[in-house]
């Protein structure tokens, strides 16, 4: 079966064909960072207007790469939410078109679902117990149990969310303060190597673990709090500042070369950062996984890029007998290959969008 999945939610333009779920035949982003970078985050109305100019070439390349014609399609996938009202509207008019137009399934796939099929289409869980996954991302930092229906697609139960910034915001909002670029994430993972994770120490208070009803939720606004105090007590403006205008003169240099523009002292608060959100990501999907009895743990959205997440996540969960598993980098961040992955058991179970299906800004995943 081919799908071809169709990704609008945020700021990147995406489509790709996917074969039985499983092998991606083509995989196109037309991302929208450089523009919105200059407003330090997503513009919603740059953003929809950047979607309608990309749509058309996005899809036609996808088809293309995969050396198919689109009468060759078996459906249409498409995001249906959560995400930007607008952006997520020119996947939605676009992809109904082509149902129609071609006379093929139209499957509308929760972005989220499909963060995590990222993972599921490039290895299987473990079967002996239900799948624990956490999605990390710029507009999300959520723990789901998810098991397997009789008609083989997935079912939900959301056990714990950040109460309220995501883990993508918070480093997004520290690179900011450090003067450093847009999206953030990428910029603090390549200097974190540079510092000492031990120098300076966040400490996160009690996060909001309920354990009668069995939640495990996060919270990231203290630790952005916390970077503040300690630039504004240690004087650290100055290098910020010329860090930033340095970096205002190039914007192209690739974040592992920001390493000469940062003192010690710098490496050191953005190490130090890095390792207490890293491990306090861990530690509660860690207790999630204990308290489910999850034997696999999938992790996926774009902050899963990180590499000290990656590799502390494998150690510990590897010493408790546990399997954990990411996306490749390509599909950490957002992608139409996730979306035309999650449809593929949908489409199975024959669940076809009905003609009313729109945009779904606020879409939460299970219950
Ligand atoms: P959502 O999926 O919740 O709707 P989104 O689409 O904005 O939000 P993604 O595109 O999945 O999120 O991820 C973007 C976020 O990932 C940004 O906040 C970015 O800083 C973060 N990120 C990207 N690469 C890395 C990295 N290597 N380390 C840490 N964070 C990263
Ligand atoms: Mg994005
Ligand atoms: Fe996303």
């Amino acid at each position: 079966g081919l799908i071809l999945g169709i990704e609008s939610s945020c700021d990147e333009t995406a489509a790709s064909v996917v074969k039985n779920g499983t092998q991606v035949l083509s995989n196109v982003v037309a991302s929208q960072i450089a523009l919105h970078a200059a407003y330090g985050g997503v513009v919603p109305e740059l953003a929809s207007r950047e979607h309608l100019r990309n749509i058309v070439p996005v899809v036609r390349s996808a088809i293309a790469e995969a050396g198919i014609v689109f009468s060759d399609l078996d459906a249409i996938a498409v995001t249906e939410g959560p995400g930007l009202p607008g952006a997520l509207l020119v996947g939605i008019l676009y992809a109904k078109s082509l149902s129609f137009g071609l006379d093929k399934p139209l499957i509308a796939i929760n972005h989220l679902e499909g963060h995590i099929h990222a993972v599921l289409m490039q290895s299987a869980p473990r079967t002996d117990g239900p799948l624990l996954a956490l999605v990390v991302s710029g507009g999300h930092t959520h723990l789901y149990l998810a098991t397997l229906t009789p008609s083989n697609t997935w079912t939900y139960r959301n056990v714990g969310k950040t109460v309220d910034d995501a883990a993508g915001e918070a480093y997004d909002k520290v690179a900011k303060l450090l003067g450093l670029g847009y999206p953030g994430g990428p910029w603090i993972d390549a200097l974190a190597p540079f510092g000492n994770p031990a120098a300076i120490s966040f400490r996160f208070g009690p996060i909001d673990t309920k354990e009668k009803d069995l939640r495990f939720n996060f919270s990231f606004s203290g630790i952005k709090t916390a970077v503040l105090r300690y630039i504004q007590a240690h004087a650290m403006q100055p290098e910020i500042e010329a860090r930033r205008s340095a970096l205002a003169l190039t914007p192209d240099l690739p974040p592992k070369d920001a390493a000469a523009l940062c003192n010690q002292q710098t490496l050191d608060l953005i190490a130090s950062f890095q390792a207490s959100v890293v491990g306090v990501l861990i530690r509660q999907t860690l207790a999630a996984a204990e308290a489910f009895g999850a034997k696999s743990i999938v992790v996926s959205g774009g902050v899963a890029a990180n590499r000290e997440l990656r590799e502390r996540f494998h150690k510990e969960s590897e010493s408790r007998g546990l399997s954990v598993a990411f996306p490749s980098l390509a599909l950490s961040t957002d992608n139409a290959a996730m979306i035309a992955a999650a449809a593929w058991p949908r489409l199975l179970a024959n669940e076809v969008a009905p003609e009313s299906m729109s945009a779904m800004p606020q879409l939460r995943l299970g219950a």
